[in-house]
């Protein structure tokens, strides 16, 4: 297929461009590079520099025909939406509306889309099943579920092929593309930049959550698996239907273990820091996946928290600075 990855410049952007090009398809990436890096584009995808936000440039780089977008260009801060909602919305859902609107003027047939586990805010149950009710406690989750919504309809009124893969948290690295947040705000990231010895200490944002060590509980996926999942979404998804898949590997760690992970995996102390909460994080959230093994064949292939900072730590290793800008 031709596929336009918006946001492509991006950590899970950039892994997903580089896994299309290794399935064979053809890529162009659409970025702004303001969180992204021109570096992070991978050898074989075609760059175009463009913002979300910029309708004409989409829709004139869309009339090339494409058979499908991968839509990946949002802000995803917990923290830094509560601050500033209003960016986050304009970002998230008026982007969104764009790249709806150029698909629809060209008509372009397929939509994946980065949503998020935020749009479920403090889960009643876990693992969290795609029908568990949508309660964001963030704008960022509130803009993500605004978009989903968005995409649901106009899946209905214009025929869109649309899958919306609700992301837990990532981490990880694949064929040299890795995380790379300027400032990072990333546990897994920053408990490697301490490793490095970048960093003298890392925070740790509440102790007194109800969880059994008090820290909060995530749900760790590879970057590698998280990617696979695009390509299988693009495979599946069928005109008019909007197809919604949770992703993760279905078990919780604490910050905590987290840190202990990445002790054993670096050899290093990495100390930390008592902090209070960050606004806008839930206590846990793990994800149940079983709609998308069951209905796409998706499984993870490294499942292993260790196995997911290992593969993190050596890239941050190879790159400590990050990406050239
Ligand atoms: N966290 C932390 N210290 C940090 C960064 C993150 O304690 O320096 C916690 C954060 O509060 C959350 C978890 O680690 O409970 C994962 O946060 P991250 O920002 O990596 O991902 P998010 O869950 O926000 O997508």
């Amino acid at each position: 297929m031709d596929l336009l990855v918006i946001g492509g410049a991006g950590y899970i952007g950039s892994v997903v461009a580089g896994q299309l090009l290794a399935a064979g398809h053809r890529v162009t990436v659409y970025d702004n590079l303001v969180n992204g890096h021109r570096a992070a584009v991978p050898d074989g995808a075609a760059f175009v520099h463009g913002d979300v936000l910029d309708l004409d440039t989409l829709i004139r780089v869309l009339r090339r025909g494409f058979d499908g977008v991968l839509h990946f260009a949002a802000l995803s801060l917990v923290g830094e939406s509560v601050a500033e909602p209003a960016r986050y919305f304009r970002t998230n859902v008026g982007g969104t509306v764009n790249v709806i609107e150029a698909m629809r003027a060209t008509g372009t047939p397929r939509l994946v889309f980065s949503s998020t586990a935020a749009v479920y805010g403090v889960p009643d149950e876990v693992p969290i099943p795609e029908t568990a009710p949508l309660r964001p406690i963030s704008p960022y989750g509130a803009s993500k579920l605004a978009t989903d919504t968005l995409i649901g309809y106009a899946a209905a009124a214009h025929g869109i092929a649309a899958v919306s893969l609700r992301y837990f948290n990532v981490a990880g690295a694949w064929g040299g593309l890795g995380e790379d947040h300027r400032p990072e705000t990333h546990l897994i990231p920053l408990a490697l930049q301490v490793a490095l010895g970048q960093r003298p200490h890392l925070a740790i944002f509440g102790s007194d959550y109800p969880t059994p060590d008090g820290t909060c509980i995530r749900d760790y996926l590879h970057v590698e698996d998280l990617g696979h999942a695009h390509l299988l979404a693009l495979e599946a998804a069928q005109p008019g239907q909007h197809r919604i898949y949770n992703l993760g590997n279905g078990a919780g760690f604490s910050v905590r273990e987290v840190i202990e992970t990445a002790r054993r995996v670096t050899g290093h102390p990495i100390p930390t820091v008592a902090a209070p909460r960050r606004a806008g994080d839930p206590p846990v959230l793990v994800a149940s996946s079983e709609r998308i093994r069951a209905e796409l064949g998706w499984e993870p292939r490294k499942p292993d928290l260790e196995t997911i900072i290992a593969d993190a730590w050596e890239w941050t290793r190879a790159h400590p600075h990050g990406y050239p800008e």
